[in-house]
């Protein structure tokens, strides 16, 4: 049997979500539910990426399969596509597997044309009606089939209000419709060169190849980078039988959540508008009525609809986003799907729901995304300040948060701010759409002067964790000439503002802020991921601050103390440099005491933060000369405070010049060269152990030393003597029974394929996941960002292997260093302390792999506690 490409939405079922994407597959569902959903059918992911391997064609055996689908809808409708007397319309809609908001493209009234028109008009006895989908059509088809923009038709209709004098669309009448819909195939015609295309079946086969070609467009692409969503999926295309809400005073159309995206609140929430199609609602050009509303304009249908949305609730035992149309009195669903929710929602929700006894606390654990946590760790206003700041205006709290940041009008002006460092930016619009995603994603906070809580701005923020603040209509925008003005204040580009995503305040000023207040559903479900989850979760940090910090958040120890960044600080540069600028090792020895109690004093204050927890302390890494000064004062300074000549000074730095740094004289390399500096690190880390054992002798004090860049058995094992050397003198000295550890970072690909002989002399092993992909990869973990580009857009790679650990290639050599180490040391401990410690789907792989730990930046550590327990859920571990 041949494949099939086309299903019915009576032939399929939510289980079918990888073929006939979320979309489809819920329109199926609700069909079997028996919900009053129109009819219509899905065609398949599979064609569209058969469409892609075809070479953007689609093969005549499922075109031909569509139009016998075609054929079907018609007998069940009743109706015909063409036809002049009833004519068929429909909707044809995108649907990936994960839903990908804004990104894809929606076409309604498909069927019309200059004679279908005039009999609908007819039959609807509603000549303006008829007339005004049809403009709707031609706008719609042309913008997202035919690659003319929906904003050149909008000039058009400003010019016909402005001839007649009139403001809004509902005061054309059907003759000024009919001319608009003419005046639109004339610039139409102007801009192709042919005809608007008047055949229905071609209209559909057309459309269809444009969702399939909008799988591929920029900012689909884009997204599914943001998102981890293989480009291999493709989209599902819904062909629906239209319902027009359009069809006077008792028709409308709307947006709704069984419960609060906010919030989380069990009750219902959405908006809608009557005599409108949906969207309207969507590009939030009108503002739409809150759903209660609705109770008084149409009780049964409230009633009817709220109990459908329960049903749904409960059937999928989730909140739901659902679209209805109300045609006529008589309600439709057109969507449901488990609703976008911010991160408080989504803890209140999936608590609840336990509450409930709809979920199980494991299910509740794993419903929630990892990384959405990450908008409730952020910073809040400081609560004075707030209460001292006056607002100039407010919007609606489209998604809470709170941003400061400096005004841009475009999201190409975030990007090019953003590109020169500037990282507080609030990007200002009178609406956004989806080509604005890369802006929205990279600015603080989003303002727009429309659009409800369901607008493109709204969900995309709330998806992203973005403080956003929505359709603040007082604003008078000038968005050409970037500035704009709101309660007799003018904001120009690069001015402060702060938004309030709670509020929906807006202020011309920036409000400090305070770190994060986490509470009552977020403990409840953290609880629940510590009993579930395998891994141990530690922080990489390196000031008494971010160890406390990490603490606070879950961390259960230090995974990486990376001892550098303590020499970068004014006091102690100096006698770095002079370490450096030593020509004796007597004199790198007198420069090297000056460190020592600074070091000391540092991992005191790390261990006292850490309250006992281990704490893995990585010795010097990177390449000297990022210590020495680089421009010409500085030099003078420097040879000035060291007693030499500039000329003495530029020559060491040019004896320290490297062409390819990220794999020179760094290290452990530093230290076979100049075993004093891992000597003096000893002595740091062992004396403060000491003294912090006196102090709390209620903690057992095991500091972990680590040693980086090992790529040979016999370079470990050179320094590991130094370090025991060292250690086990000041112990003995000290009169207390210290243990410690010494072990290495796995970040070298060789160190990988020799660990069983690295493992001799290491107690643990730490894959240093960023150094171990720029080594695996060959690409330099600064410079990649330059060409990755090209790779995303030619779909070699999918996602920044710097962010999103490469499971295929470097899992491959983490694999094969966990198996040779443990088969030395059965015992081995194993962590991982790259940025990949904190990517939820990268965690999953640490899990399945038998890594012991994580280590990630502070603010992380929750979604890794999250992202461990998940992946624990997924595939417990012996
Ligand atoms: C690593 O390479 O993964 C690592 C954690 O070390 P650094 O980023 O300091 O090189
Ligand atoms: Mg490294």
């Amino acid at each position: 049997m041949s494949k099939k490409y086309v299903y019915l939405f009576s032939e399929g079922n939510r289980e079918m979500r990888n073929l006939l994407g979320g979309k489809g597959a819920n329109l199926a569902e609700m069909t079997g539910l028996g919900l009053p959903v129109p009819q219509g059918f899905t065609v398949t992911t599979e064609a569209c990426t058969r469409y892609y391997d075809d070479g953007k064609k689609i093969a005549s055996e499922i075109e031909a399969e569509i139009f016998s689908y075609v054929a079907e809808l018609e007998k069940m409708a009743d109706k015909k596509f063409g036809d002049t007397n009833d004519p068929m319309l429909v909707s044809v809609r995108s649907g990936a597997r994960a839903s990908m908001p804004g990104m894809m493209d929606t076409i309604l009234n498909l069927g019309l044309n200059d004679v279908v028109v005039e009999g609908f008009a007819k039959l609807t006895n509603n000549p303006r009606f008829a007339y005004d989908s049809y403009r709707r059509f031609i706008q719609m088809f042309s913008d997202v089939v035919m690659d003319v923009p929906k904003s050149n038709f909008e000039k058009i209709i400003d010019e016909m209000k402005e001839e007649r004098g009139i403001k809004l669309d509902t005061e054309f009448s059907a003759e000024d419709l009919k001319e608009m819909f003419t005046r639109f195939k004339t610039y139409f015609k102007e801009q192709k060169g042919f005809d608007f295309p008047q055949e229905p079946r071609s209209q559909l086969l057309e459309s269809v190849k444009a969702v399939f070609r909008s799988w591929d467009n920029p900012r689909a692409n884009y997204y599914r980078r943001m998102n981890d969503i293989p480009y291999s999926w493709g989209t599902a295309v819904n062909v629906q039988l239209m319902v027009f809400g359009n069809m006077g005073d008792d028709s409308g159309t709307g947006v709704a959540f069984s419960r609060n995206p906010s919030t989380g609140e069990n009750k219902l929430y959405g908006e809608f508008l009557m005599n409108a199609q949906g969207e309207d609602v969507v590009a939030g050009i009108r503002t739409p009525m809150s759903i209660d509303k609705l109770n008084e304009l149409m009780p049964e249908v409230y009633t009817q609809f709220a109990e459908t949305a329960k049903k749904l609730e409960n059937h999928y035992r989730d909140m739901q986003d659902m679209e209805f149309t109300i045609e006529k009195g008589k309600l439709y669903m057109l969507q449901t799907r488990n609703g976008k929710r911010t991160a408080a929602s989504a803890l209140r929700v999936a608590c609840d729901l336990v509450k409930e006894g709809l979920r199980t606390p494991q299910e509740a654990v794993a419903m929630i995304d990892p990384k959405s946590l990450d908008a409730l760790l952020h910073p809040q206003f400081d609560d004075k300040a707030l209460k001292a700041a006056k607002a100039i205006g407010a919007g609606l709290p489209a998604s809470p948060g709170a941003a400061c940041g400096r005004v841009v009008f475009t999201a190409e002006d975030v990007v090019e701010w953003y590109n020169k460092g500037e990282r507080k930016l609030i990007l200002c619009r009178l609406e956004t759409s989806p080509e604005d995603i890369e802006g929205m994603n990279l600015a603080s906070g989003i303002l727009t002067v429309r659009g409800g809580m369901t607008s493109h701005a709204a969900v995309v923020a709330r998806g992203m964790g973005r403080c956003c603040v929505a359709g603040c209509g007082e604003i008078n925008m000038h968005e050409g000439e970037k500035y704009f003005t709101l309660g007799g204040v003018t904001v120009k580009e690069g001015d402060y503002i702060s938004l309030n995503g709670g509020t929906g305040n807006i202020y011309a000023e920036a409000i400090p802020t305070v770190d994060a207040q986490i509470g009552g559903d977020f403990e409840t479900i953290m609880k629940w991921a510590d009993e579930f989850r395998q891994l141990k979760i530690r922080t990489n940090a390196d000031t008494p601050r971010d160890a406390a910090q990490a603490v606070q958040f879950g961390a259960e120890g230090i995974g990486l103390c990376r001892t550098e960044h303590m020499f970068f600080e004014a006091d102690r540069i100096k006698a770095m440099r002079e370490m450096i600028l030593s020509s004796t090792e007597e004199q790198r020895r007198a420069a090297l005491a000056k460190l020592l109690p600074m070091q000391r004093g540092d991992f005191e204050g790390i261990y006292e933060a850490m309250q006992g927890f281990p704490v893995t302390i990585r010795y010097l890494d990177p390449p000297l000369h990022e210590f020495l000064p680089t421009n010409e004062d500085d030099i003078a300074a420097l040879a000035d405070e060291m007693g030499m000549k500039a000329d003495e000074v530029k020559s060491v730095i040019s004896g320290l010049h490297e062409f390819n740094p990220m794999m020179g004289f760094r290290g452990c390399r530093l230290t076979v060269a100049y075993p004093e500096i891992a000597e003096m690190q000893t002595r740091a880390v062992i004396e403060a152990a000491v003294n912090i054992q006196k102090k709390h002798p209620e903690w057992k004090m095991v500091p972990e030393i680590m040693i980086p860049l090992v790529g040979e058995a016999r370079e470990l094992a050179f320094v590991r003597e130094i370090v025991v050397k060292t250690a086990d003198e000041i112990i003995k000295e000290s009169g207390i029974a210290l243990e410690y550890l010494v072990g290495t970072m796995i970040e070298i690909p060789r160190a990988c394929v020799t660990a069983d002989e690295v493992a001799q002399n290491a107690d643990f092993f730490s894959f240093g996941t960023n150094d171990l992909t720029q080594m695996g990869f060959g690409f330099s973990r600064d410079d990649a960002g330059n060409f990755l580009g090209h790779y995303y857009d030619r779909k070699i790679y999918e996602s920044d292997p710097f962010a999103r650990f490469d499971q295929a290639g470097i899992g491959k050599l983490v694999a094969t260093a966990v198996e040779l180490g443990k088969k030395t040391k059965p015992g081995l401990k194993l962590g991982v302390c790259g940025e990949h410690g904190g990517d939820p789907s990268s965690i999953e792989f640490f899990h399945n792999v038998g890594l012991m730990y994580v280590s990630c930046s502070p603010f992380r550590v929750p979604i890794a506690r999250l992202a461990a327990a998940q992946a624990a859920l997924k595939n417990p571990r012996k």
